[in-house]
Formats: structure tokens, C-alpha cells, sequence
């Protein structure tokens, strides 16, 4: 494993963090398969990776939910007398917050989750600028110099998805932020905060820390052959996650790149690329490039399948509406795509069931205005399957 300084906190991370957020399931979201779950952790742990992200609403039903995952963390670890071995990074529900004692509220409940007495990294999570205008009214920069003072918070800072100009001013507004959370991938170079983002972290020796690495699967699944040709064309042969991960390990802007692993396989797979020096050559970053302008070309919209979103309190199943939808664009396999939309998702759960009343808006990472896409998911399939 290699192993970054995380900006000015100084710890040491592994430059593969464990992300819990899509850890493996059984009947539903809520219900981690604890046996396989524990497997994984283990093995990345056991290998090297030694930061461990997880988040308070983090395999539940919904964005607002009290999650299973930090609940199984605390216990993995307890169990496992792992604690003391790993950096453990959890985030305060800034979209929840509702009056000054929640933060406090909220923190008690997951030190009492994770069965800890100190979050090693505990950030403001997802923050928008109206949550952030929210939080400060609500004194959380005083609530944040409490707790690092008490010490139950070793470190703080805040994941976004936000803009690099409102990025900035949230990294200037407190002194005390240690780390940052972004999106990056070499799809999303100047989209949301990006590079400009990173360049400023590093200038200002704040750790950079990367969600979303593989844009929620796309960059490695369902290639189109377009992409593969292209990939063919490399100096130096590779996978899709290799290059995807590696581009990133490339930057000496990022410290620290967050997978959220679902199978045993992928976390072997990820520990093997990360614990590998492997430079990427000017022609094939230029490669990486054209790799990026010939899948914009393809993009139906943006959806990284995170799952904030949902539920949709009208049943729509956005995530997979969205998947199909973007899938036939990227294959330019419409039929193919239909059959799994018309067969997948229920009838009462495709886009047409959308009645507009705007609730999942506010909640998309990507800044997607999701009625309006769900009406172009409904232009393109139709009613029925012999719409193609
Ligand atoms: S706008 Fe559509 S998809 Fe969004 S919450 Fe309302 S009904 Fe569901
Ligand atoms: S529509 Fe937005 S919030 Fe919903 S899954 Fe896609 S990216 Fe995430």
C-alpha cells in the first residue's frame, strides 16, 4: 500500500480509502450481509488501508434515515479489536440539522454507533450553500471548536458537491478545516469544484480526499466500443479501473481516493492497484483525455447513482430510470436497454409516475433537476416495450 500525508493533519492515510456506503446487501438496502461485509474489511485492512469512511444516513432507506452502517463499523471493529488500528472518518447530517442542539445530538448517537469516543475525521456532509447558511446561523463553527477542543473530533472539514467559487469561500471561512471531500474523476475535471477545487486544498495544505472516483461505475462498466478502441491505442495497457484510479493517483493534488467497495473481489482488485506505482505517460494522459471528450459525447445526464434521492415519496425509481437511460446512450443499444427498463422496473415505479411535486430536487449530488430528466427518460422508452 502507499500512503499520503493528509495535508496538515499529518496522519498518514493509505491512498485507497474503504468507503461503506454500498457495502454488499441482503433483502434490502438496510439488511448488510455481515458475514461478506466483514470479509472485505478485514482483507483491506489487513492489506493496508487504513481510513475508513462511513456516514450517518449510510444504508438506510433514505437520505434522512438512521443508517446500518456506521452501526456495523462500530461493531466490526469492537469485535475485531480494530479500532485503535484505523483512521475512522464519519459525517454530521447537515441537510438534517434543524436547531443548535442537533449537531450535538447527532454526534452522541454515532460515537455511540460506532462504540468509539473519538471520530478521528468528522465531516460537514454534503454541504450545499443554502445547508451551509443553515449550519453557520446555527453555530456550528462554534459547535466544531467545542469538539475538537473535548476531543471527541480529531479533525474536522466537509464533503460537497458544490461549485469551485462557494468551495472556496466555505475553505476560507474557518480556520480550523483540516480535510475536504470532493468529486474527481477524469470525466469531472471542471465540473462542481474539480480542479480548481484541488488546486486550491493544496495550496492552502488542506488533505484532498476523492468520492466518486469511477463516476458511480460508469467509467468501468457497459464500455462503449468507442472507449475500448481508443484504450487499445495506450502505451501501457490497463483496465478500466486502473485507469480511472490511477489517473487520479497520478495527481499530486489528491491524497486520498474513496471506493465504495461492494464485493471481496473489488477490494483485492483496488488494494492491488493501489499499492502499485505505475506513471501515466503524456501520451496516454493525452489518451485519458480523449477517452474524457468521447464520452461526453455519449452522456444522457449526469446521475452517479449516490441514491440521495431516494425514495421517492411517489415510488419513482429514479436511479434505475436514470441507469437505463443513460446505459442505452452510452451502448447506443436503445432496444437492449428497453427490455431492461420495461422488465426491471415496475410499473408503478418508472419515469412516467413522476408527478413533478420537485421534493427529490434539492438532494441530487449532481445538480440534476430530476422531473425535468425524468421526462426524457419517458420521451425516449415510451409507454411499452414495442415503442422500439
Ligand atoms: S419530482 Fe418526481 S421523482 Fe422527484 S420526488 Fe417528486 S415525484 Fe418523485
Ligand atoms: S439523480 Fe442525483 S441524487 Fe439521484 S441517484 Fe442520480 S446523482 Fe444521485
Amino acid at each position: 500500500m502507499i500512503y499520503n500525508r493528509l495535508g496538515k493533519t499529518n496522519l498518514e492515510v493509505s491512498r485507497l480509502g474503504f468507503g461503506t456506503m454500498r457495502l454488499p446487501t441482503k433483502a434490502n438496502n438496510a439488511d448488510i450481509d455481515k458475514v461478506e461485509a466483514s470479509k472485505m474489511l478485514k482483507y483491506a485492512i489487513e492489506n493496508g488501508v487504513n481510513i475508513i469512511d462511513t456516514a450517518y444516513p449510510y444504508h438506510s432507506q433514505g437520505l434522512d434515515g438512521n443508517g446500518e452502517s456506521e452501526k456495523f463499523l462500530g461493531e466490526f471493529l469492537t469485535e475485531n479489536t480494530l479500532r485503535d488500528e484505523i483512521i475512522l472518518q464519519t459525517k454530521s447530517p447537515s441537510w438534517a440539522i434543524e436547531e443548535k442542539g442537533d449537531f450535538e445530538r447527532y454526534l452522541t448517537e454515532q460515537l455511540e454507533k460506532l462504540q468509539t469516543d473519538h471520530i478521528d475525521i468528522y465531516l460537514l456532509h454534503s454541504l450545499t450553500v443554502p445547508d451551509w447558511e443553515k449550519v453557520k446561523g446555527l453555530d456550528v463553527l462554534d459547535f466544531l471548536d467545542d469538539v475538537l477542543s473535548d476531543g471527541r473530533v480529531k479533525h474536522v472539514g466537509f464533503s460537497s458537491h458544490i461549485e469551485v467559487d462557494y468551495f472556496i469561500e466555505i475553505l476560507d471561512e474557518y480556520p480550523k478545516w483540516e480535510v475536504a471531500m470532493t468529486q474527481m474523476n477524469y470525466l469531472d475535471e471542471y465540473y462542481q469544484s474539480g480542479i480548481m477545487g484541488l488546486d486550491y486544498l493544496k495550496e492552502i495544505g488542506i488533505g484532498s480526499m476523492i468520492m466518486e472516483p469511477l463516476r458511480g461505475g460508469r467509467l468501468v462498466q457497459n464500455i462503449p466500443n468507442d472507449i475500448e478502441n481508443l484504450w487499445n491505442q495506450a502505451e501501457t495497457k490497463r483496465t478500466p479501473v486502473e485507469w480511472a484510479l490511477q489517473y487520479l493517483w497520478n495527481r499530486d493534488d489528491v491524497d486520498c481516493v474513496f471506493s465504495g467497495m461492494t464485493s471481496l473481489e473489488q477490494v483485492k482488485q483496488n488494494i492491488e492497484i493501489a499499492s502499485r506505482i505505475d506513471t501515466i505517460s503524456e501520451n496516454d494522459q493525452e489518451l485519458i483525455r480523449e477517452v474524457a471528450r468521447t464520452y461526453r459525447t455519449y452522456l444522457g445526464n449526469r446521475c452517479t447513482r449516490c441514491g440521495y434521492c431516494m425514495p421517492c415519496p411517489h415510488g419513482v425509481d429514479i436511479i434505475n430510470c436514470f441507469t437505463e437511460y443513460n446505459i442505452a446512450h452510452m451502448m447506443d443499444n436503445p432496444k437492449a436497454s428497453a427490455m431492461q427498463y420495461f422488465s426491471l422496473i415496475d410499473e408503478d415505479s418508472r419515469a412516467d409516475c413522476c408527478v413533478d411535486c420537485g421534493e427529490c430536487i434539492p438532494f441530487c449530488t449532481q445538480m440534476i433537476n430530476i422531473p425535468e430528466e425524468l421526462e426524457k427518460v419517458y420521451e425516449y422508452f415510451g409507454d411499452e416495450f414495442d415503442h422500439f
